[in-house]
């Protein structure tokens, strides 16, 4: 067969567009960070989407990796989804297909830097791999046996949003004492705000911590051990051998990683993480691309 030698990938975010040209075995060609004009409206979104993929065209496919649920056969959007222009349940992926001439493939952002890590990253080798992307909120994306998990209408692996707490504030999304407000990266800044802080992020929040403020220790360690929690109800319902953690907010390092490390062994079966290898994500923030690129790929091959 011959034909273009990339697929062209987008990975978008509330605040930026990352696109890449990715060849078959998951090298990126090019990479390029502009502003997604998420929030501004749906033309101006779809037109910088529009704008960087046809840049790169011609191409084998198209894959774009989106916050939020999308439906796995037909790639669109399932509801609306929070800081993104889009009307609800908008078809996503026939919208740029019919713009743009190319097959697309579109999957939400975590399962892409999943699928990512999976096969190009962290987690190469891994039979089944979890990716936690611990950033705003909490992102999670299951590959098994090859395979993304994703559930009847796209929405696995959406831990950010599960509850946790029998009381505990009601999230944005409408859950009840959902992981998010404690787990995150928007939840600790809150919590930190409220608690009499003076910091404008979670990593303000670690920095804070590691000039030895009581306040943010103890915020970071509750933190910590509601993100270690929540992970160990993935551990235990999913049983990975490869656990990938990455994230904005993971760019903290040890000071994240071992105490989640810890909760995830107080609160999961010895059976399920004795042999669990947990490892620092490998793509940064090229994992959705990377992901996006090579889903597209498969697309390419079923067709
Ligand atoms: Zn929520």
């Amino acid at each position: 067969m011959s034909g273009p030698l990339h697929t062209i990938a987008l990975d978008l975010g509330g605040t930026d567009l990352k696109v890449a040209r990715v060849t078959r075995d998951g090298a990126l060609l090019d990479f390029a960070c502009v502003p997604s004009r998420a929030a501004e409206s749906a033309q101006a979104l779809l037109g910088t989407l529009v704008g960087a993929a046809r840049e790169r065209l011609p191409a084998a496919a198209l894959g774009i990796g989106c916050p939020g649920v999308i439906e796995p056969a037909s790639g669109a959007l399932v509801d609306e989804t929070p800081h993104l222009a889009l009307p609800k349940d908008f078809a996503l992926a026939a919208q740029l297909a019919g713009e743009l001439g190319v097959a697309v493939a579109a999957d939400n952002d975590a399962n892409c830097a999943a699928y990512g890590e999976h096969f190009a990253g962290a987690a190469r080798g891994a039979r089944v791999s979890v990716t936690i992307t611990v950033g705003t909120g909490i992102g999670c994306g299951i590959v098994v046996d090859g395979r993304v998990l994703r559930g009847a209408w796209g929405g696995a692996g959406e831990i950010s949003h599960m509850g946790q707490r029998s009381s505990g504030p009601r999230c944005k999304c409408g859950v009840e004492g959902c992981a998010e407000t404690t787990s995150g990266g928007e939840g600790l800044t809150h919590r930190a705000q409220a608690a009499g802080l003076a910091v404008g992020s979670a990593r303000d929040v670690f920095d804070r911590a590691a000039g030895g403020d009581a306040i943010a220790r103890r915020l970071i360690a509750e933190m910590t051990d509601a993100l270690g929690h929540q992970i160990a109800a993935v551990v235990q319902v999913v049983n990975p051998d490869v656990l990938v953690i990455g994230g904005g907010v993971a760019q903290a390092g040890d000071t994240l990683r071992v105490p989640v490390v810890a909760a995830l062994h107080r609160y999961a079966q010895h059976s399920h993480t004795a042999r669990l290898r947990v490892v620092p994500a490998e793509l940064g923030n090229k994992a959705g691309v990377v992901g996006a690129g090579l889903m597209a790929w498969e697309r390419v091959e079923v067709r």
